[in-house]
């Protein structure tokens, strides 16, 4: 199906895509300036965050990019089956504690954990999906001006050839961005009906989960298996290590991880940490989850289970075709211009492995695109600003409490509730999302800690669970990680928008005045 200079409406092309995603479209969907011809300056293999945005960029550097995407709508799994779907459980979740908190107060009825169903959300997600989806072909098409085929399948010929649609194309540079799926670890009975993992969780559910197990300690378990709590479904995590110990999460501060953990203990969520799952087990659907622990060995019975189990990359469509070098856990690795080992090939996004993070997949994908037009840029992504949701947003950058001492020695800290305070003993940090906990469970109001280098007073880490504060660190990881980075004194100068989170700008101006900074 052609649609270059169609002009498709969004409302024609949610229906183009529900239709496709049905199955009932099955032809690919061609926007091609067909007069240029079949060469392209690059293709990207994968129309996800990291070739959506790798193309636009190098369209507007004055290139003719390729986009090749499989499904029928560029954008990839973000809007069809993980960021966008997480971010609405984890808004249901923040809802769905407040209105079992607060069950019989205030306009609060009483909580019925009927009237909270997982396969609803599920249901009223899926039903709308295809707008976001429509908005970026729309986008794509007529504002990017990206070239694009949607609804094919590509498959990487060599270094500079890809098939798709039945054709050719070609291109004096590629950039893969096939992204990543769940890691399978090889449990027994992990392919039983009733095991899902986030994708097919979204595309699969069908029934009312009553008993969830969630398998994984990282990022996607404590969210899904927050949101599951919330509506009143009990749920069970088994992680083989201490949960929100490894990977992005591992640089959480240790008393916020603290804080985290045990609001989600205190809100009925069992975990089980440093246990191994040994089996899935059932007669025809998962029935139960056996696993072994500290506590020696166990039947957990469940009628659903979420694999979050790590992911890993999606090469099918071009290794060993292209012989990329990848790393131990079969991620592409690249050099800081997303080169890969073969010349001419560039990767990005989650092929590249962790953080498997929307800025890292867009911005890799766009330094890919600078450096095929020849400006050279560099990207590097060891030091990033990161949250997830419990039925909180938690979010942190820089160095924890305890890994500034290693690196710096001498540091204070500013920690709401301070470390000599219960969190029940103070309503603060209370700010807006929290005003409700502030006046009837202090307990809930939250946890901030701003970690600052006595000696040079700057501030090397952030961290706040509570609400808001994501758009808050993205700038203040900017401000921190610039050459002179940023000070206490500088902290405590900005114009706070009391009464938000603040982040510390008041507690930095109770103090900022100190010559020697002690710790409050
Ligand atoms: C549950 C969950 C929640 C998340 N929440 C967040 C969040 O809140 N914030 C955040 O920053 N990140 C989040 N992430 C991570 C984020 O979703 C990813 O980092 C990002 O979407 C990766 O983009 P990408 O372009 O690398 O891959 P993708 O978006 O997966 O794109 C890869 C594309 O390649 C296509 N493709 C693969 N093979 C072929 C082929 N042979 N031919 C044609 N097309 C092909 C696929 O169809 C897909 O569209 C979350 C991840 C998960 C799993």
């Amino acid at each position: 199906m052609d649609v270059y200079r169609a002009g498709l409406s969004m409302a024609q092309w949610r229906r183009l895509i529900d239709d496709a995603c049905r199955g009932q479209v099955t032809e690919p969907i061609r926007h091609i300036d067909e007069a240029r011809g079949p060469r392209f300056d690059a293709i990207f293999v994968g129309g996800g965050s990291a070739g959506r945005f790798g193309a636009a960029v190098l369209r507007s550097l004055g290139g003719r990019p390729l986009v090749l995407e499989r499904w029928p709508f560029l954008g990839g799994s973000c809007p069809h089956q993980a960021c966008v779907p997480h971010h609405l459980f984890s808004e249901a979740a923040r809802e769905l504690d407040q209105a079992q908190a607060l069950a019989g107060r205030l306009w609060y009825g009483k909580f019925d954990p009927k009237a909270a169903s997982i396969l609803e959300l599920v249901d009223l997600f899926r039903s709308k999906r295809s707008g976001p989806h429509a908005h970026m072909n729309w986008q794509s098409a007529e504002q990017l001006g990206i070239e694009y085929i949607v609804n094919a399948e590509a498959t990487v010929i060599d270094a500079s050839t890809v098939r798709a649609a039945g054709r050719m194309f070609t291109a004096r540079a590629l950039v893969l961005c096939t992204g990543s799926r769940t890691a399978r670890p090889g449990i027994p009975g992990e392919d039983l009906p009733g095991v899902f993992d986030y994708a097919s969780f979204i595309e699969d559910l069908n029934y009312e989960p009553s008993k969830i197990v969630v398998i994984g300690g990282s990022k996607v378990a404590v969210e899904y298996a927050s949101f599951y709590q919330a509506t009143g479904t009990p749920t069970t995590v088994v992680s083989r290590g201490a949960l929100l110990a490894a990977g992005g999460p591992g640089r959480m501060d240790d008393d916020m991880r603290h804080f985290v953990v045990d609001g989600m203990r205190a809100r009925g969520v069992e975990l089980l940490e440093q246990t191994i799952v040994t089996r899935i087990s059932g007669d025809g659907h998962v029935a139960a989850v056996e696993v072994t622990g500290p506590g020696g060995a166990r039947r957990i019975e469940a009628d659903f289970v979420l694999m979050a189990t790590g992911e890993q990359p999606n090469v099918a469509a071009f290794f060993p075709a292209v012989p990329v070098a990848r790393d131990a856990d079969g991620f592409v690795t690249v050099d800081d211009r997303m080169r890969t080992s073969v010349p001419g090939v560039y990767a990005a996004g989650d092929l590249l492995g962790p953080p498997l993070e929307m800025f890292k997949s867009r911005r890799s994908g766009t330094t890919a695109a600078r450096n095929i037009m020849g400006v050279d840029s560099e990207f590097s992504y060891a030091d990033i600003p990161d949250f997830l949701h419990t039925t909180y947003e938690v979010t942190w950058a820089g160095l924890s409490e305890r890994a500034a001492r290693e690196k710096f020695g001498d540091i204070v800290t500013i920690q709401v509730p301070p470390p000599d305070l219960a969190p029940g003993d103070t309503p603060l940090p209370m700010a807006e999302g929290s005003m409700l906990y502030g006046f009837t469970m202090p307990e809930r109001t939250g946890f901030q800690k701003c970690v600052i280098d006595a000696r040079s007073r700057r501030v090397v880490g952030i961290h706040h669970a509570g609400y808001g504060a994501k758009d808050a660190f993205q700038y203040l990881h900017h401000l921190m990680t610039r050459p002179g980075g940023l000070t206490i004194d500088e902290l405590g100068d900005m114009n706070e928008l009391y009464v938000s989170p603040d982040y510390f700008i008041g507690y930095a101006r109770l103090r900022s005045s100190q010559a020697e900074l002690t710790s409050m």
